[in-house]
């Protein structure tokens, strides 16, 4: 089994961890990383994280670490059970030969992915995190009370931390001025580890796992710190009470009984009658709340969820109904891991001619034969391959990447006649089967479709390129399948994007 090293970082002088394996130690996350080190098992020893200041000293040490290249995957260990901090490694010990087989295993498994590629990846990092971590991990979310988001994934939050400085996707100045909720440790990180999950989620890195909690947000600022008022629903007060009501029969009045009692008896305010019989003179109506700012009265006081951090005040049916996962790790999300790349899925083509990629094969084939009989019955492939999205969409951000997008698509889709047929190999890659097209009149389309890289901001730093380029299936061997084809033809894209 390959040996590992591992790294001691020594905050103080409870040290209780003891190993009779070599460690190296450290005074600092910072002293370690200076020396450029492997990647390897890290233990912090030497605090015994009884006050917050020393759970905090442990967590920026953390933070150090996991933004790091080197060990924002790597096992990591305390010597001592810390509340916060917990959470945030791999497990107490103090004595790490008994973690050596997790260790290992996180170890191998996190050496095979591409960590050149995790440098100003935040997304990666996260992932390459997970795939460390095995199949049976789950990122999973935890209560944090004193957060206005309730639930948070501290892990990630971890790995954000260090990267909030540089992050792209997750701008802290997304938050609508949320920054007054910083009492929280880590609060805008835990903003942006939400984000993240949603990010991921959505683009197919990471599933659901198991439902955990289902919270109820306020739809403005989407907190979910909320106190349930009850108002006046005329006037909109907190301020009634419940009183105990009589209802004169004589003239209907309903009022407090206090307003009724004259000298031990019971005198309608409004038409003085005396009051005897309960049931015969009077009763109890169900207004039972009088209201101490309008006077109006009432069965029930309405409900509101105030929102203790915006105060907006909203029904509760229009509550946010936010389910909280544990996620895992998908097939995609794995990929991404080892490979060091991510893609974006990007719906180029839609509509009835747009077909799956194995039945456009087949019409290919088809195509083929009946081209071998009718050698007139000319047709071209149109190959477009889209570079970089998963970059651009990083710098551009959101909104403006689905502008430019929105913008590209319908250009293409515009170039699409209704005799051809639509296809995609992959994510970015994309196929158009022109009937009745030579090859050479198909160049005019490769024109008009490479002119759009002309109209993407040329000067933004990571731009989307695109590229078009036609084929020809030839006559002559008839032997190399149409989905060979274009699996070559796929591969000459990728030339030339090069
Ligand atoms: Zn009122
Ligand atoms: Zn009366
Ligand atoms: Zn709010």
């Amino acid at each position: 089994m390959k040996q590992y090293e591992i790294y001691r970082i020594i905050l103080g002088d409870d040290l209780v961890h003891f190993s009779d394996e070599k460690s190296t130690d450290f005074r600092s996350a910072k002293e370690l990383l200076e020396l450029k080190p492997v990647p390897g098992i890290v233990i912090i020893d030497g605090l015994k994280g009884t006050k917050t200041a020393e759970e905090l000293d442990v967590l920026w040490e953390l933070v150090e670490l996991r933004g790091s290249v080197e060990f924002c995957y790597a096992p990591i260990y305390i010597s001592h059970t810390m509340h916060y901090v917990d959470l945030l490694v791999d497990g107490v010990t103090n004595h790490i030969e008994e973690r050596f087989k997790e260790a290992f295993a996180i170890l191998e498994r996190g050496g095979r992915t591409s960590s050149d590629k995790l440098a100003d990846n935040h997304n990666l990092r996260l992932l390459t995190y997970m795939y460390a971590r095995g199949e049976e991990y789950l990122l999973s979310p935890i209560c944090s009370p004193f957060s206005a988001w309730v639930y948070s994934y501290p892990e990630m939050s971890l790995i954000l931390a260090s990267a909030s400085k540089t992050s792209k996707i997750c701008k802290p100045e997304d938050l609508m001025g949320l920054d007054s909720l910083r009492s929280f440790k880590l609060d805008t990180e835990i903003v942006m580890a939400i984000k993240t999950v949603v990010f991921l989620e959505e683009n197919g890195y990471i599933a659901r796992a198991t439902l955990i909690d289902r919270i109820r947000k306020c739809p403005k600022c989407k907190t979910g710190h909320l106190n349930y008022v009850d108002l006046c629903p005329n006037c909109g007060s907190i301020d009634f009470q419940k009183k105990l009501m009589i209802h004169c029969f004589v003239c209907g009045h309903v009022a407090p009984d206090s307003d009724f009692k004259k000298n031990m008896a019971f005198v309608c305010p409004k038409c003085s009658s005396i009051l005897r019989h309960l049931g015969s003179d009077y009763d109890h109506p169900l207004e039972s709340n009088e209201c101490n700012n309008c006077g109006s009265k009432f069965i029930e006081p309405d409900i509101k969820a105030d929102c203790l951090y915006c105060r907006t005040r909203t029904n509760p049916s229009n509550l946010i109904a936010a389910n909280i996962y544990s996620y895992k790790l998908t097939e995609k999300g794995s990929a991404a891991a080892r490979t060091g790349s991510m893609q974006m899925e990007l719906q180029l083509f839609d509509g009835q001619n747009n077909i799956n990629f194995k039945f456009f094969c087949n019409i290919v084939e088809w195509m083929r034969e009946y081209r071998k009989r009718y050698p007139d019955q000319v047709f071209t492939l149109l190959g477009i391959k889209f570079s970089d999205l998963y970059e651009v969409e990083k710098s551009l951000g959101d909104e403006l990447y689905q502008k430019t997008m929105d913008e590209l698509i319908s250009r293409i889709r515009s170039m699409i006649r209704t005799t051809d047929i639509t296809t995609s190999s992959a994510p970015d890659t994309f196929w158009i089967l022109m009937p009745k097209t030579s090859l050479e009149n198909s160049k005019v389309q490769v024109e008009r479709i490479d002119l759009l890289n002309n109209m993407i901001d040329p000067n933004s730093e990571n731009k989307i390129r695109i590229i078009p380029k036609c084929f020809e299936i030839p006559t002559t061997e008839d032997d190399i399948s149409a989905e060979k084809y274009l699996e070559l033809f796929s591969e000459e894209l990728d030339l030339d994007m090069n």
